[in-house]
């Protein structure tokens, strides 16, 4: 199996993260030099990784504040996130939920589940369930439909589940899979593609296996130096996904992920490529270009709710319409 051959490689706890690449993946790469191959870059550990900032942490997006039961995190009011895997087919060096990914909590347990269930019974006003992780893919069909059907037992929740099957391992997408799927619907399949290299014959066809299930398909992308910062790749990027039915939904601005400060992308230079692809591309294949505030201020639209820039940080505006700062020097 895929799941046999991760190392753990030693370094600081905050950045620790397994190294796994399926085989699949590594074959996207034309080389192995993550300085230089934007796939290799997403697999490889670099030294890099050991440089970390104060400004950095392993939880970058503040999921422990809002953990409700263990594993059920519920920040937006009618969204849950489950965490249900802590394993991933391929570990991507830039994972911000790297506190969480690969460090060996395994699988939601039984009691796990009920514990969250009896929360979300409490709680009418949640209508989304997010299947997360890890990947939710690294459980095996039966025993995540299994899941699915317990969660439908409280309310008919609308499922979205978020998974890098079909860029890192489009072989785990089966004919039986998408049947299985197609009999629980409402379902959203939401991936994480980064570079139009990962766009391939092995994608297409397990993207369409999901779209004729009856699951709309969306792509969340991570700007990321060396991999997607450039209006070429990023165009070609959406494009590509548009052309193969599936909605382009966010591109985030790189969390203050412990040890990735070399993948971060400065700000402005976000809001410059979007203002590019804005005049090449059609509104279905724009994604929104966002950020995650840092201690659990949220997601916001960035271009929409910068407030104004300044020497060491960005004021953004929150949902509730309160100033946040994200820092601005750590770039480099
Ligand atoms: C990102 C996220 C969601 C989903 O937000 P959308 O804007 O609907 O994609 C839900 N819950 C948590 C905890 C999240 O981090
Ligand atoms: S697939 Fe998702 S959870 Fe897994 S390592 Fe990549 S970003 Fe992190």
């Amino acid at each position: 199996m895929y799941d046999d051959d991760d190392v753990l490689i030693g370094v600081d706890p905050a950045t620790r993260l397994p190294y796994g690449v399926s085989r699949y993946y590594a074959s996207l790469a034309e080389h192995d030099d993550p300085d230089s191959d934007p796939i290799a870059a997403q697999y490889a550990p670099r030294e890099a990784e050991g440089d970390t900032s104060p400004l950095e942490s392993s939880d970058p997006i503040g999921d422990r504040q809002y953990e409700v039961t263990p594993r059920l995190v519920h920040h937006y009011r009618d969204r849950a996130l489950i965490l249900v895997n802590d394993r991933c087919a391929t570990y991507c060096r830039h994972c911000f939920r790297r506190h969480f990914t690969g460090h060996g909590a395994g699988r939601l347990s039984a009691g796990e589940l009920e514990k969250a269930c009896c929360y979300l019974s409490d709680h009418p006003e949640v209508r989304e369930i997010l299947l997360s992780g890890g990947d939710p893919l690294m459980h095996g069909d039966e025993e995540l439909f299994a899941l699915i059907d317990r969660l439908r037992t409280v309310r008919d929740f609308l499922i979205r589940v978020c998974t890098r099957m079909p860029v890192v391992l489009p072989s785990r997408i089966t004919e039986s899979f998408a049947q299985s799927l197609s009999y629980r619907l409402p379902a959203w399949v939401v991936i994480h593609a980064n570079h139009p290299r990962e766009i391939t014959g092995e994608f297409e066809r397990a993207v369409a296996l999901l779209l004729r299930a009856g699951a709309p398909v969306a792509n969340q992308a991570v700007l990321l130096r060396g991999v997607n910062d450039d209006a070429e790749t990023l165009e070609a990027l959406f494009r590509g996904l548009q052309r193969n039915g599936i909605r382009p939904y966010y591109l985030f601005q790189g969390d203050l992920a412990s040890g990735t400060a070399h993948f971060r992308v400065p700000i402005e230079r976000g809001i410059e490529l979007m203002r590019t692809l804005r005049r090449r591309l059609s509104g279905l294949a724009l994604p929104t270009y966002a950020v995650d505030l840092p201690a659990g201020g949220g997601k916001v639209p960035i271009e929409a709710n910068l407030v104004r820039t300044e020497s060491d940080r960005y004021i953004f505006r929150d949902a509730n319409g309160a100033e946040r700062s994200y820092p601005r020097e750590i770039e480099r």
